[in-house]
């Protein structure tokens, strides 16, 4: 757990999680290839690709031949504030940033923090446009409370306009008229001038730590949903299967509802499932054999049994930190787990020696969505929606066990050891 907070100081947003999977990758020996280029592929062979900087595929080829794709997903991005275009909003002396509000963060936890802010700008150079990683990772703007003696209601509940409410403040002109695009060309040594857009959002510049009288407690912020993804790449690493295919994809934009180019909506997955396949020579139809023998784990945090809100969770589905990986389940298949997709991961579970929990909403609760049932649109395999419990999902400060992180990486390792076959309709062997 040490080791993912530690990871996690350094990559406030899905361009710099990326970029940090990326460098532990390349330091294990996975070769980086680029989707713009051929793809020779070696038996043995382990590789990645990145799309748009946001999102990630690595895979690992077995030495053999092989006939199905161990496939893990999760998501990069979390809730937050992306600054507008022009984002420069001067109220007398006072200069604010005009931001909208990406995914859907709990407001009031986001006042009263000293934020910083980081993302990509887009450089014109001699011969077109390059774009660079950004994270002013220091103390830049902060989004004030109102005094309580001007809203004497604030501890009874208080709607949060975010065009009014939550416009942070980063300049007092009267002492010195900084520009924040001065101070990003500074860092990258460019000229302002040079930046021609930006990608940029605020972040919590509070670091993660264990908490509780045994430490069973991690605070941290976008534990949902970096927690999984790290699990699921510390996983991958060192995986081997006999005949399969190992893959971990992380797309970004899940917090907005994942149809861009690098979420789970666009095709990343599927054209480099395809593109495997036919850098072994294999045809279309026996790639679409492959598909059939294989299978989906997609990761995201679930929301663990709250001690002060007992009545919000399902009395017999509820799931709690520390208790190991939750499986996901819905009625109306917003988790894409069914019944012969669960029964597989509870058996790789009891066979990796980690525990594991059901769960679904409570019936008069909508809940949350997530990936799984997204992919499996573009590609239709058996699929199994899973998570680690945490507490204030989407808060800037997120709890979770510090127990489930070790869970999660030795159920997907084990899940990575198999090699499916998927005979008569649904009968799994491995
Ligand atoms: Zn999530």
């Amino acid at each position: 757990m040490k080791r993912f907070l530690n990871f996690i100081k350094d990559t406030p947003t899905a361009f710099h999680a990326a970029a940090k999977f990326k460098e532990v990758l390349k330091a294990n020996n996975f070769i980086e290839l680029f989707e713009g280029e051929e793809w020779q592929l070696k038996k043995g062979g382990k590789y990645f690709i990145g799309r748009n900087m946001s999102s990630i595929l690595a895979f690992v080829v077995p030495k053999n031949d092989y006939y199905s794709f161990n496939i893990t997903a999760a998501h990069l991005d979390s809730p937050t504030f992306k600054l507008k275009p022009n984002f420069t909003l001067e109220k007398g002396r006072y200069v604010k940033f005009n931001t909208e509000v990406y995914g859907g963060p709990i407001f009031s936890t986001w006042f009263d923090r000293p934020l910083g802010i980081a993302g990509r700008v887009i450089v014109a150079e001699k011969n077109g446009l390059s774009a660079k990683l950004v994270n002013l990772c220091e103390p830049l703007a902060m989004i004030p409370n109102l005094p309580i003696h001007y809203n004497r209601n604030v501890n009874k509940g208080v709607e949060l306009n975010p065009q009014i409410d939550l416009l942070p403040l980063f300049a007092d002109k009267n002492i010195n008229d900084v520009k924040l695009l001065d101070l990003i060309a500074q860092r990258l040594n460019v000229k302002a001038s040079d930046i021609v857009s930006s990608d940029l959002y605020l972040t919590n510049l509070d670091r993660g730590c264990l908490v509780g009288a045994n430490k069973e407690f991690v605070m941290a912020p976008q534990i949902d949903n970096l927690e999984c993804s790290y699990g699921l790449i510390e996983a991958l690493i060192n995986s081997e299967s006999l005949n399969s295919v190992n893959v971990c994809v992380l797309f970004d934009n899940e917090e907005i509802g994942s149809s861009t180019m690098q979420g789970a909506a666009g095709s990343l997955l599927e054209d480099s499932l395809l593109r495997i396949s036919r850098a072994f020579g294999y045809d279309y139809a026996k790639h679409l054999t492959f598909l059939a023998n294989s299978f989906i784990v997609s990761a995201d945090n679930a929301q663990g049994f709250h001690p002060n809100y007992p009545s919000k969770y399902d009395e017999t589905n509820a799931c709690y930190l520390n208790e190991g990986i939750v499986i996901k389940n819905a009625a109306k298949m917003s988790y894409a787990t069914d019944a012969m997709s669960s029964a597989y991961f509870q058996q790789i579970c009891k066979e990796a020696n980690v525990k594991y929990q059901l769960t679904t909403n409570r019936s008069d609760i909508v809940g949350g969505s997530t990936i799984g049932s997204i992919l499996v649109k573009n590609v239709s395999i058996p699929l199994v929606d899973i998570g680690l419990a945490q507490l204030a999902m989407h808060s800037a400060y997120e709890t979770a066990g510090s127990l489930d992180l070790e869970y999660l990486i030795k159920a997907i390792q084990k899940f990575y050891t198999k090699s499916l076959k998927i005979t008569a309709e649904v009968k799994f062997n491995y």
